[in-house]
This record gives structure tokens, sequence and C-alpha cells, in this order.
């Protein structure tokens, strides 16, 4: 049935790709086959389409199952961006009222209608079952299926019912994604919906376009935060915290700092939530702080970063929160604040569970832990932890691997935690190790009589800390192994017992000596435009779509994705035919949005006599503004300014006018980075406040105003800063 089809064409038509991405043609090929199909792909791997894609192409409409009502509208409204025809895609949920409701079915049994996405919780719904029963139905998409499993981050009981609803609509095939891979989820998903003999897609779990980075957690974490927030002007990213307070108040700290930040959590009601989140969507805000209630099916690609104010309860929740930058594929920086009392508080909240659950959250927390506190790759051990094997002890693009900590030797301290071990018959938990091992007593201690142990205090030279890290990098490296039944009980592995035999080098971290990876190693990393992209008229472009979005109450993504404006920034397409050639750019997208941008571009284009050659390959730029775009590109970079006149061959006053020039046509730069080197704080800050509280950006009124102390370079750098900051 699928050679039937042109999949390379379809997707060209329908979404303006050009090729697949990862295995999304395979599955695409089984769905149509109309067999059972089970994707696990990551966060921002294209799960979406291998769904959409199917629906648009097969006869009838495609049921999609989808957690959260709240975010349906928006992948509505993603799908509608692509097509000419509102009615291809609808929603049912609660949200709607009868008339509306009445309509969606009208245009689904009119068939023009190839995806219907629907809350579990609808599906119980007798009508809706009733109604759904009487129409043609492709297939079932259940997205976000991890819900199904208590393993899972997020599980939804609704979920587990979504097997027996389809059995009574009627039985077509399944397709089941997920962006949580651990063997113990997949089992449970698979099993639940009754999909054992199903064609599995796994891809690599690894995103390599995102950095990460894990901060010790101190008074400091704040002032942290804000400097880097400030640090990314313009773009957007998700701070979590763990409470709905730290929510509150922290949103509260980064407004005071003039940031744009607004929170979420699900204590706000409905109406303050979804402004915030819209208005977080449509980049009115930058930030958004939130708690974890924030952010599943939220398909804003264009997130830059991910901070975790605490750490999460369990490694896929890290996975999954982080996994929301960078889903273009862009730039995506995640860090995580941590230090290990709020694990232990988290393990504190859930003394009221049952015990099942409690062991179940004991264990998450402790894998957490180890994560956090390891100094090997973060890729290794993320990738190693979904079952997945990172093939480069060094991926470039972690604090560990940017900035190795230092190690030191600790043979002699491994064999003393084997000893302990195995004098204790490889019966008691880390903790109880650790004690023995700087000889502690405590009432269990004394009931086994342990303290009378020849090991009894071996170990009492080195802090609880350095044990800890022994153990864990013993656990990591194989020589111990935590016991999954016992949840936690320490046991010798065959290497363990043949290092006592034959020790050999074994290092762990010094964690008394941590040191920061330096902004320019983080920044250098993760993906980002590379090379030509026009930055006046990328930033146009931005305002642009930001203006269309609200005016066609869409977020801006929706009407092209920021890879799609790069891509026109460096083309200049003038046509609407031309416009088609642009990655994400198609029939669809072109006829319903395109005018305006060739518009905008065509004028650019005339203005500054921008030479377009016919087949949109190589872009010449007339020297002038080819200068101003090089200035702006080494700016980004955080050249130092007299190095960015000398090669222009200007002097220090001309490079000032043509950044001013810059400046005020519109355009933000940051020359922080620069004026920090080079001018004295308590200068920097009288003329900013000056320009503040001033009604008029003259330089000669500032010359005046603030007097002899202050050259006039110093007050022409900080005007820059200020007008940028404030004015654009
Ligand atoms: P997931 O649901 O797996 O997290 P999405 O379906 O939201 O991911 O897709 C992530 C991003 O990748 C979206 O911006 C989408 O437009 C883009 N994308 C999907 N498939 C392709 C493709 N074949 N080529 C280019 N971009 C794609
Ligand atoms: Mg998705």
């Amino acid at each position: 049935m699928a050679e039937k089809y042109d999949l390379l064409k379809a997707l060209k038509d329908h979404f303006g790709f050009d090729s697949f991405k990862g295995n999304q043609q395979a599955i695409i090929e089984h769905v149509l086959m109309g067999r059972d199909t089970f994707v696990l792909m990551p966060t921002g791997g294209g799960k979406s389409l291998c769904y959409q894609l199917p629906a648009l192409l097969m006869e009838g409409t495609a049921v999609i199952i989808s957690p959260l009502i709240a975010l349906m509208k928006n992948q509505v409204d993603a799908i509608r961006g692509y097509c000419r025809e509102d009615g291809v895609a609808h929603f049912m949920n609660s949200s709607l009222n009868k008339n509306q409701l009445e309509c969606v079915k009208e245009d689904i049994r009119r068939g023009i209608t190839k995806m219907l996405y629907v809350a579990p919780e609808s599906l119980t719904k007798e009508d809706n079952i009733a109604f759904l029963r009487s129409i043609n139905i492709s297939f079932y998409a259940i997205d976000e299926a991890h819900c199904i499993s208590e393993w899972g981050h997020d599980f939804r009981p609704e979920y587990r019912r979504i097997r027996p609803i389809v059995s009574e609509i009627g039985e077509h095939p399944i397709v089941a994604l997920t962006a949580t891979a651990t063997p113990k989820v997949q089992h449970d998903i698979q099993k639940n919906l009754g999909m054992e003999d199903v064609a599995i897609f796994k891809s690599s779990f690894n995103r390599p376009n995102l950095f990460y980075q894990i901060k010790p957690k101190n008074e400091g974490v704040d002032k942290d935060i804000v400097k880097f927030i400030l640090s990314q002007p313009q773009k957007s990213g998700i701070i979590y915290c763990m409470s709905r307070n730290k929510v509150t108040t922290f949103a509260q700290v980064l407004q005071a700092n003039g940031i744009k930040a607004l929170p979420y959590h699900a204590g706000l009601d409905a109406k303050e939530r979804a402004e915030n989140q819209d208005a977080f969507i449509e980049e009115r805000v930058d930030v958004i702080v939130a708690t974890i209630a924030f952010g599943m099916g939220i398909d804003k690609p264009d997130v830059r970063y991910v901070i975790h104010y605490d750490m999460p309860k369990s490694i896929e929740g890290y996975y999954q929160e982080t996994g929301r930058a960078g889903r273009d594929g862009g730039e995506g920086k995640c860090i995580a604040y941590y230090r290990p009392e709020d694990l232990d508080k988290l393990e504190k909240f859930m003394k009221n569970k049952p015990i099942s659950e409690q062991e179940i959250g004991r264990q998450l927390l402790g894998e957490t832990a180890a994560y956090a506190e390891s100094s090997i790759c973060r890729r290794i051990f993320l990738l190693n932890y979904f079952g997945e094997e990172y093939k480069s002890d060094n991926c470039g693009s972690c604090d560990n691997c940017l900035m190795p900590k230092k190690k030191v030797e600790a043979k002699e301290l491994l064999l003393n935690v084997l000893e302990v071990v195995d004098t204790l018959k490889e019966k008691f938990k880390t903790d109880y190790v650790i004690k023995i091992l700087r000889g502690e007593t405590n009432a269990d201690i004394e009931s086994f009589g342990h303290e009378n142990l020849e090991c009894f205090g071996i170990g009492k030279e080195e802090d609880e800390n350095l044990w800890n890290a022994v153990i864990r990098q013993a656990l990591i490296s194989g020589y111990l192994d935590k016991d999954v039944e016992t949840y936690g009980v320490l046991k010798m592995t065959q290497a363990g017992k043949k290092f006592i035999k034959k020790p050999v080098s074994f290092k762990v971290v010094d964690e008394n000596d941590e040191e920061e990876v330096d902004d320019d190693n983080a920044s250098r990393s993760g993906g980002g435009s590379g090379g030509a992209v026009d930055p006046v008229l990328f930033s146009m472009m931005k305002d642009l779509r930001k203006k269309m979005g609200a005016q066609n109450k869409v977020p801006p993504y929706v009407i092209f994705q920021d890879s799609s404006l790069e891509s026109m920034a460096t083309f200049y397409p003038v046509t609407l035919d031309e416009l088609q050639n642009i990655p994400g750019v198609g029939a669809g997208k072109a006829a319903r949005y395109g005018a305006k941008f060739v518009e905008l571009i065509k004028r650019h284009v005339e203005d500054n006599d921008i030479e377009r050659p016919e087949d949109m390959r190589v872009r010449t730029l007339p020297n002038k503004s080819k200068m101003k775009v090089s200035i702006i590109q080494q700016i980004d970079r955080k050249v130092a300014l007299d190095d960015v006149a000398m090669s222009h061959g200007l002097d220090f006053d001309a490079l000032l006018s043509e950044i001013e020039a810059i400046v005020y046509s519109g355009t933000r730069i940051n020359i922080s980075y620069f004026i920090e080197e080079a001018m004295d704080e308590d200068h920097q800050e009288d003329i900013f406040q000056y320009f503040k509280e001033s009604t008029t950006d003259s330089l000669d009124a500032a010359m005046d105003e603030l007097g002899d102390d202050y050259t006039e370079e110093e007050i022409r750098l900080v005007r820059i800063k200020f007008l940028s900051e404030l004015a654009n």
C-alpha cells in the first residue's frame, strides 16, 4: 500500500521538508500498511509527523489521543498552519460547546477532517463513543504513551482505559508514541495496549544539540540564574522549580531584574494559566517559571534553555524536561542546580505513599543523585540509562567533558569499601556502609554488634562526601552493584572480587575542587545557524512573524520556524514559488503566510541593493551592509571592539558610529562583554542611570550633564548598551 504514495513528494507538499528525519519514513510506511507501530523517539525527534503524514494520505479520520486539553489547540493550530483547509484537523474535548462540537462532527462526516485529537477523558463519554463508532477511522495514534506506565514520569490512570475503549469503538491499527524509553516503561506500554506483536522503532535518544550542565546549588543560585538569563537576550527559556511557592517568588525575582517572566503552576486558575502559557508561546515574555505541570506537549521548537532550579525526581523527568530545549535542532542549554538535601526532602514527601511506590520513588531518586554527582560524560550516563551505548568518551557538549573535574587516586579507598561490603555479607545499603567506614554508631549498628568489627572506622579520615563519591563511582564502574529487589543493598560483582585480589588504578572526583564551566565553552557548543544569515532581515521577519501570529491567533513558530526564517534571510526568496525552496515551507504555508514575507524580503533587497543571484544560492551583499553584518557577527562572538575596528580598517570612533547606526535601525546587539572589560563599573552604572532618567539621548547633553569624569567614548558605549537593551 505504501508504494502507492510518493512519500518524499507528500512530505514536501504538505510540510515543506526535503527529507525525513531519523526513521520517520520507515515508520510512516508501516502505518500506511495498517500495522500496529510503536515509536520510541526523543523529544524533538519528529514523532508528530509519523502520524500526521499518514493521516493526511489515508482514507478516513485518524483519532489522536493526547493527554492535555490545553495543548491540543496548539497541535491543531500547527497542522492547520500547514494546510489550506482549517477543517483538516479538529479537537474534541470538554472545552467545546454544543455548536462547536456539531461543526466538528459535520466536518468529520463530510470527510474533510483527517485528524481528530481527543483527550482520554472525552473517550469515556457515551455520546462521543457512539459518534466515533459511526465514522470511518484510519488508525489510532496514542501520543505520550508513557502516561500508561507507573514507571513513566507522568502516569495518568485515564490512559489505562484506552485499550478497552478502543475495542468498544472498533479495532483499527494503533500507533503508540513516546519519548520515554526505559525498558520498564516500554514493556508496560506494550502490555497494556496489547501490542505484543508490534513493529518497534526505537531511535537514538541522543540529543546532540543539547548542552548539559549540573551546578552546585548554594546561596548564589538566584543571582546566577538572573545573570545567565540576562546574557541570553530575546531567547526563550523555561525555569523549572519544585514547588508552587518557589515558582511564584522566583518569577517575581526575575521580574524585579527586568526580565520578562511569568509563573505557571497548577494552582493558578485556568484562565491565568492559559494566558501565561500563551504569552510565552507567542513570545510576549521570554521566560516561564513553572512546576512540571508546564510543558508536556508544548511544542515550542525554539526554547533555548531549560534551567532546573531544583533537581527533578527522576532521570526520565530530567531527560523529558531538558528535552524541551532546542527541539528545532538549534541551541539548547540545560542547566540544573543540585544539592543532595533537595532529594532528601523529596524522599520525605513520599512517606505517605504505599510502600511499593516509595521504593520505586527512592530508586529513581538514587539514580538522579548518581547522575548529578557523576563526573563521567552526562551524555554517556543518560544514554546508558536508556539502554543505549554512546560510542565516544567525550561528547564535547557537557560540563564534564568540557571542564573535566579533577580526579584523585582512590584505589585504597575502594579496597576499604569492598572490604566492608564483604564483611557485612552484602546485606547493607550505602548509608550503613559509610557509617561503618567512618566508625559511627547508631542503634542499628549496635544491635548487630558491628562496632566490634575489625574494619569499623578504617576510613574515619575521609568525609562522607568522598565515601559517597567512591561508592557511586564503583557502581558506575561495575565493581559494585545495587540490588533491584532489595532496593539498594550493595552487592559485590565479579569485577569487585577481582579488584580485591589485584587492585588497579581507580579515580574519583575530588568534590572540593569544583570549577565553573566558562561561558565561552558553553556557548560554543550546541546548534546555531552558522554563517551568512542577514541579521537585520532576520530580526524584521521575526517581528513580522510575531505580529502575524497575534493576528491569526497562533504561536509565531506556527507561521514559520526559526530555521526557515534563517534560510530566508540567507537566500532572499522574493516570490511565492521561490519561497517554497525554503526548508519548512510547503505549498500550504506559502499560500497562507508567504505573501507578507516575500514582500518584506523584496523591500529589504531593494532598499539595500542586495544582489540576489537567480538560483538563490550564493549571497553577495554590497560592501556597506556586508560590513554591518560582519560587525554584528563579530559582536555576537564577543570579539573585542578594538579588534573589530581593526579588522575593518576603521578607527574606534568610526566603529562606534557604525554600531550606533545598527542599533538605531532597531537591531539589538549586546556589547556588555566589552564594556565590562573596558570600563569602571561605577562609570557604567552612572551613565546608564543618566540615560534611564534623561529625556534625550543626545551625546552633547549627556557630556554636559555628566561632566569631565566620563569620556565621550564611555558615554557612547553605554548609550549603545542602553539603546539596545531598553529602546529596541
Ligand atoms: P516530538 O513530538 O517527537 O517531540 P515534533 O513532532 O514536535 O517532535 O517535531 C519536532 C520538530 O521537528 C518540529 O519543529 C517539526 O516541525 C520538526 N520536523 C519534524 N519532521 C521533520 C523533517 N522531516 N524535517 C525537518 N523538520 C522536521
Ligand atoms: Mg510530540
